[in-house]
């Protein structure tokens, strides 16, 4: 059997199948290699294995199977012979090869936070083929060098329906095989300073982003009459965004009429409810010397 190295990937004609260590890859291996007859049904098989040097192992596989109601049994003793080779992806990684450039931009810390970790966690679901090379932050954001263009496409694209913003796709060319251009592709996500479920200031009244499309915000306002409409993400440039939403605790209420604690001052304060606000949460945003109540 040929094996990495490195990585004990097995392989097979055509490509390379990934194992945690060298004993699972052996015995994926010789279950593999087992003749079974035609005819037999409810095949069973117990491999043990004894590694006799770092390329030789022994090993010893109890076989079962049905033919014809039969049950027949057979003890089948091999040695197997490892043969280590590199495989693709870990001579790339070694080669620090990678096909494509992600660079995420935004001016805002925590969606540029969230973003990268956005990344990092479709890097390690991935299959190990897709790695980066190298990451790390850059001026404005944060670059990373990926293994595979067309992944490096569908997390840009990703990352655009999350978080809004949008991508500009740029190629150059770095030579020439088999007659084909060779090209790296440049995916530079470019992310809004604003986020879904922030709460932003705007015409004296508190708001609160309830969805993200590309260049597109929906939002919502929090007190009456709780109307929604959608603005060009751009145009929320300059908006105030507020901090951290806090609890809120009632003091006492009769009918619609509540006395709360304003989190923010410490003062009791006199609010009436929405028309049909259900036994909810209230929750309390500052904004300059002002307190805003919202019912959930
Ligand atoms: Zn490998």
């Amino acid at each position: 059997m040929i094996c990495c190295k490195s990585c004990f990937s097995l392989k097979i004609p055509g490509t390379w199948i990934e194992f945690d260590d060298l004993d699972s890859s052996v015995s994926h291996f010789i279950n593999e290699s087992i003749a079974w007859n035609q005819d037999a049904s409810k095949q069973n098989s117990n491999l043990s294995l004894k590694q006799l040097d770092p390329q030789k192992f022994r090993a010893s596989i109890d076989c079962e199977g049905d033919y014809h109601g039969i049950i027949l049994n057979n003890t089948i003793k091999t040695e197997i012979q490892i043969k280590f080779q590199v495989c693709q992806t870990c001579s790339r990684q070694a080669g620090g090869y990678y096909e494509a450039i992600l660079q995420v931009r935004t001016k805002r810390k925590s969606i540029l936070d969230e973003a990268v970790e956005m990344v990092y966690n479709q890097i390690d679901s991935a299959p190990s083929d897709f790695f980066t090379t190298e990451a790390g932050p850059v001026r404005g954001g944060y670059d990373f060098q990926l293994s595979s263009t067309e992944k490096a496409r569908s997390i840009s694209r990703d990352l655009m329906i999350k978080l809004g913003g949008h991508v500009i796709e740029t190629n150059t060319l770095v030579g020439r095989k088999d007659g084909k251009d060779l090209l790296r592709h440049t995916f530079g996500v470019r992310l809004p300073s604003v986020g879904v479920r922030d709460y932003l200031f705007m015409d004296d009244k508190v708001w609160k982003i309830a969805r993200l499309d590309k260049r597109r915000a929906k939002i919502v306002l929090l007190s009456a009459p709780y109307s929604q409409k959608t603005v060009e993400v751009d145009s929320l440039r300059n908006t105030p965004i507020l901090d951290e939403s806090l609890d809120v605790q009632i003091v006492s209420n009769r009918l619609s009429e509540y006395q709360l604690l304003d989190p923010f001052t410490f003062k009791t304060v006199e609010a009436i409810s929405p028309k049909d606000w259900k036994e909810g949460k209230i929750r309390a945003l500052r904004y300059g010397n002002d307190t805003f109540f919202i019912w959930d």
